[in-house]
């Protein structure tokens, strides 16, 4: 699905969406869930984009449906994988996932990647990354015109921006901090991983004040 011009979001990735700038250089956000390399691969060439071009992928957390093709995306496009610090080692399993996400990668299992990089600074090419935990302890959102791709710092449920459920989040408190922060930015467009790609007016608003009625937010 195409949202602007050289932006899509992936349909092969459906229920966990990646999605693929085609800028001065192209770069992927997330891999979606396990299983889809294939698929994925296709889709990019059918878009006449060659995936060896994909030079940077960029995770917004280490969930195993967002890292799920991580490693072998990588490993057929060359591209650098970055994610956050602070997530880095649940990827590599050098910490074991909490609860429900343990059970989760458990099942689905994805393949290690042999190299990923930290997110050192505030920008890749002219992507903004945007520190957004809570839902782990790392998860990051990134700006890119007028667009955040929001990974599971929202999601969007029949046209309504939503939280994730409290028990797969890291700390619930600090997401909304993080829901919270987003609104000092402008941004047309909400692209989560889970529900559709969503042009936005007063949604991100109404989810403001429906998690933090008007205790503290002035909107
Ligand atoms: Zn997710």
């Amino acid at each position: 699905m195409k949202i602007e011009e050289n932006i899509y979001a992936l349909e092969s990735t459906k229920g966990s969406y990646a999605y693929l700038i085609n800028d001065k250089e192209t770069i992927l956000i997330d891999t979606g869930n396990p299983g889809k390399v294939k698929n994925i691969l296709k889709e990019i060439e059918s878009l006449n984009i060659n995936p060896k071009n994909i030079k940077h992928i960029l995770l917004t957390h280490h969930d195993v449906d967002h890292i799920g093709n991580a490693a072998l995306l990588q490993k057929e496009t060359g591209a650098i994988l970055w994610a956050s610090k602070e997530d880095i080692p649940y990827i590599l399993g050098d910490k074991s996932r909490p609860g429900i996400k343990k059970v989760a990668s458990l099942i689905l299992r994805s393949k290690k990647p042999e190299k990923i990089k930290s997110y050192n600074g505030q920008e890749i090419n002219d992507i903004k990354i945007i520190q957004t935990p809570g839902h782990t302890p790392g998860h990051v959102s990134f700006l890119y015109k007028d667009i955040l791709f929001a990974g599971d710092l929202v999601r969007n449920a029949n046209g309504v921006l939503k939280k994730q459920p409290k028990m797969g989040n890291s700390d619930d408190k600090s997401l909304n901090e993080s829901i919270h922060k987003m609104s000092e930015y402008s941004f047309k467009w909400v692209c989560p991983a889970h529900g559709e790609p969503l042009e936005v007016k007063n949604e991100w608003k109404q989810l403001l004040s429906n998690i933090t009625g008007n205790k503290y937010c002035n909107v």
